[in-house]
């Protein structure tokens, strides 16, 4: 299994560098904003987006941080060598981010699932800032490896709420997109710290889960939802309410019609959200000093997913936001019902 999953995941990434260096690798345009109204009442939340799932959310005074994937390594050094928590790329973002200078407080970084492209920097993020460090027992395992002390690590039950300040997180079961090599099932446990460099292969991905966060301030409650992968498992979000999504996008162009317009009833119908913001739609095989880029066409068909969202968009009033990275957002609170107004 561990064996296939690396021998594909090389194939993708030398099909990435020959595609590049033979002139193939055709990507589509970066995507536009496609509405830049976010509906009001904004709440006093922030989002930050800094590509893949990595968000940055703040009121100001005190942050969390989903993922905090900063090292981004090469298509080259992720098919043939060994992968680790870049140092000088995760001390540049959190400084970018205002999460060393003492402008905000980071309290914790959540991951969404335990491949690299999610959970590898998560600990450097957490021993540089002082966070704590919340994700799956895989998770755990990656922290203990970079040497992080088990008492700044946090596994919750899934569905169990963790407090951070204002903040409040629930990781909800969920699943990853399907692979060529799994169908969003079984992509394996750590079962012992992992000690980078190691291949990529090697981070794998411990379940998958939903983040569903609430953020109480003066009176007013702000709900939003992170999809870090663009799996589901029906009926799992049901009841949960949720103003925004920040919604995993990553080979959903490759995916049937049918799949699609699934996964958006269970994140993005189900939660009852007003604002879509597409997430890991970009190439991570390239650094943050340049501007995102989206997957090479052949890899995924950003296109098409695109043409998807402005569809569901158009009907159902969604207003949907591409952000690229660094840009921030001022997240919508709930609107008052009119039955809540004449009470
Ligand atoms: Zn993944």
């Amino acid at each position: 299994m561990m064996k296939h999953a690396r021998i594909i995941l090389w194939l993708i990434l030398m099909g990435v560098l020959v595609a590049g260096l033979v002139g193939l690798n055709v990507r589509p345009p970066v995507p536009q904003r496609e509405f830049a109204d976010i509906p009001e009442p904004a709440s006093g939340v922030r989002a930050t987006f800094v590509g893949v799932s990595t968000l940055m959310f703040d009121d100001g005074e005190s942050a969390i941080l989903v993922d905090g994937f900063f090292s981004r390594p090469g298509v080259l050094k992720t098919a043939l060598g060994r992968v680790g928590p870049d140092e000088t790329a995760v001390r540049s973002a959190l400084q970018r981010l205002g999460l060393l200078d003492g402008k905000l407080k980071l309290l914790a970084v959540v991951t969404a699932h335990s491949h690299y492209d999610h959970a590898m920097d998560a600990p450097l993020v957490a021993k540089l800032t002082g966070a704590v460090l919340a994700g799956s027992a895989s998770t755990r395992f990656i922290g203990l490896g970079q040497g992080l002390d088990d008492s700044r690590i946090e596994v919750p039950q899934a569905g169990d709420a963790m407090r951070f300040g204002p903040f409040r997180i629930r990781m909800l079961e969920s699943l990853h997109s399907p692979t060529p090599w799994n169908d969003g099932h079984d992509g394996g446990m750590l079962t012992q710290p992992l000690v980078p460099p190691v291949h990529a292969a090697k981070y794998l991905e411990g379940g998958s889960f939903s983040l569903h966060f609430e953020h109480v301030a003066d009176g007013r409650t702000t709900r939003w939802l992170v999809q870090g992968s663009a799996g589901y498992i029906q009926g799992k979000l049901d009841g949960l309410l949720a103003d925004t999504v920040f919604l995993g996008v990553g080979t959903l162009g490759r995916k049937p019609t049918r799949y699609k317009e699934s996964y958006w009833l269970e994140t993005v119908t189900t939660v009852g959200a007003r604002c879509v913001v597409p997430i890991h739609w970009d190439d991570f095989t390239v650094g943050l000093d340049e501007p995102l880029k989206p997957f090479p066409y052949w890899l995924d068909n950003v296109h098409s997913t695109q043409r998807f969202l402005r569809g569901k968009v158009g009907m159902d009033g969604v207003t949907m936001y591409w952000m690229n990275a660094w840009e921030t957002l001022m997240l919508p609170l709930p609107v008052e019902r009119a039955d809540d107004v004449l009470m």
